[in-house]
């Protein structure tokens, strides 16, 4: 494995990412959807540095990968949000990594559902080499080449999401 994004990078990116959400929502008290697994570590790091008031947490699960490192090309949600949570409210989507794109895209779509007021998205990791679905990030923490990534709260085959930095495992 190879190191490629430090503990302190991780940091100061996320710190970066709190300081423009608590720009952008200073008169609002917003309504944060993690997209689990992958998103649970940046989640809960950002939501720490934010000074805002966030109005209420919440998770959305997606199917993953599973063992694999390559997109299947398909998401189905597999655990939502509960009703009353998402309508009228400002909703930031805080998700882990968009590769192909097509997980991401399913999110919105399932959260626009609901009828936020807003909805906008923050994305640890940008893999713009094999986009297929075409999706705005609105929050950045990194953009990074072509790889699979694990740590910081991102797996393969559900392991070594404990692990404080961002590694891209050999080809
Ligand atoms: P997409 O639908 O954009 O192709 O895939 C998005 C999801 O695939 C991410 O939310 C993440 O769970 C997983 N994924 C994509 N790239 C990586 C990677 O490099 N490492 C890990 N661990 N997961 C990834
Ligand atoms: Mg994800």
């Amino acid at each position: 494995m190879t190191l490629l994004l430090s503990q302190e990078e991780l940091a100061a990116s996320v710190k970066r990412l709190a300081l423009g959400l608590d720009e952008d929502y200073a008169h609002t008290s917003p309504v944060l959807v993690g997209i689990l697994k992958g998103a649970f570590v940046f989640l809960a790091d950002l939501v720490r540095q934010m000074k805002t008031p966030v109005r209420r947490i919440e998770f959305l699960r997606l199917s993953s990968y599973g063992a694999s490192t390559v997109s299947s090309g398909r998401a189905r949600i597999l655990v939502g949000v509960p009703k009353g949570a998402i309508q009228g409210q400002h909703v930031i989507m805080v998700d882990d990594v968009v590769d192909t794109g097509i997980t991401t895209a399913a999110a919105l779509r399932y959260l626009r559902r609901f009828r936020p007021a807003s909805l906008k998205l923050c994305v640890l990791l940008d893999k713009p080499a094999r986009r297929q679905a075409s999706v705005t990030i609105d929050y950045l923490a990194a953009t990074i080449p072509d790889r699979f990534v694990v740590g910081y709260g991102l797996d393969v085959d559900e392991r070594f999401r404990q692990l404080p930095d961002i590694y891209a495992l050999e080809e």
